[in-house]
């Protein structure tokens, strides 16, 4: 069938900016690391993604070995765009990134020039796309000097296959020397990509402040826990969970009994505020005027439906935020 998106679909949503640069994104931004791969049920993976448009949702994040199997997402990918959303590329965000292991030998993974500019052609034919809108360094190479990582970045925007870049799992000191390498060379850093949960909370150990002094927006990934933070496994580990999945990024041992009594006093906090856990865990990271947008992921619409629901209360009591920060030490 036609997709056919809801003319709302912009009044529905939020959108703040990312940094000093003229691009806003949506408050929920959609991630495809999970649920869209070749071992994921396609038409699944599909009703998720048009409904996140559907929503005013209009950033998708994707890397080149997202799957499984490595690059399926990127392909599934390129197919809804091709059959459903092609005549709304000019309103969609689309980012992949490079740094993690696509291939054998020694330029199929970090952070070499000929790397990053290989894996972003191979993203570019999988996802039938001439550019993306955001390409990242994945991940730091500590054998690369950064003056040829951020080349390759500084390379690709002038190259025109990307608009813009940014970087992922960069510590504070090693985005501050990337971001300034970067300006040296003519090309803005728009936006870091750095795990912030009320379970993981380095970012604010210096790289927020980074970030604000720098002008670069802020999406962190895994803002639920990989599935953690939501009353997912408060009763047990579900069959269709990340955790029970082979291919799952989250292990079973990260749920302690530990872990679980403090999920369940978080769980009990949410329901006083009226919202889920899932609300509220994504409600704290978007609390932050630093933090452009909250990269989510979904196995279902109705799970997506739920976490984009958060954004109907975001603000905290002083009293909300000192109760969390007693259960999760920060
Ligand atoms: P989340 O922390 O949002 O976890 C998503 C999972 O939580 C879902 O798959 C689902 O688990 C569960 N879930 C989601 N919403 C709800 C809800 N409302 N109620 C109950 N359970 C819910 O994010 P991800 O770990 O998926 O990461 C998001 C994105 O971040 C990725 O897709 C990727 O784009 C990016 N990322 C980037 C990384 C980097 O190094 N730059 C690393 C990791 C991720 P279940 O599947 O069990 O149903």
């Amino acid at each position: 069938m036609t997709f056919s998106p809801d003319k709302n679909r912009y009044s529905n949503m939020k959108y703040a900016r990312c940094g000093n640069s003229g691009i806003l994104l949506p408050r929920i931004s959609l991630g495809l690391w999970h649920n869209f791969g070749d071992v994921d049920d396609f038409n699944t993976a599909r009703d998720i993604l048009l409904s996140a448009f559907d929503a005013g949702i209009t950033h998708f994040d994707l890397a080149n070995n997202y799957g499984p199997s490595p690059g399926s997402a990127e392909l599934n990918f390129g197919k809804i765009l091709k059959n459903d959303l092609k005549s709304f590329r000019d309103e969609i965000i689309i980012s992949t990134k490079a740094g993690y292991f696509m291939w054998p030998g020694p330029y199929g993974e970090w952070g070499s020039k000929k790397y990053l500019v290989a894996s972003l052609d191979q993203s570019l034919k999988r996802m039938g796309l001439d550019y993306v809108d955001i390409f990242y360094s994945h991940r730091p190479d500590p054998d690369t000097p950064f003056e040829e990582t951020m080349a390759a970045l500084d390379l690709i925007v002038r190259q025109g296959k990307a608009l813009y870049v940014g970087l992922s799992n960069y510590d504070p000191q090693q985005t501050m020397e990337a971001v300034e390498l970067l300006e040296s060379m003519g090309t803005r850093c728009l936006i870091h990509q750095p795990k912030y949960s009320m379970m993981v909370r380095d970012p604010e150990l210096g790289l927020l402040d980074v970030l604000e002094s720098k002008g670069l927006g802020c999406i962190p990934f895994s803002p639920l826990a990989q599935g953690l933070l939501t009353n997912k496994y408060l009763k047990g580990i579900p069959k269709d969970s990340r955790a029970e999945k082979e291919h799952g990024f989250l292990q079973k041992s990260a749920i302690t009994p530990e872990i679980l009594g403090k999920l369940m006093q978080l769980d009990d906090l949410a329901t006083k505020r009226g919202q889920t856990l899932a609300q509220m865990a994504l409600s704290w990271v978007l609390r932050d005027h630093r933090i452009t947008s909250a990269l989510i992921g979904a196995s279902s619409v109705k799970q997506l439906e739920n976490s984009i629901q958060c954004l109907d209360n975001l603000e905290f009591s002083a009293e909300e935020l000192k109760k969390i920060d007693e259960i999760m030490p920060a």
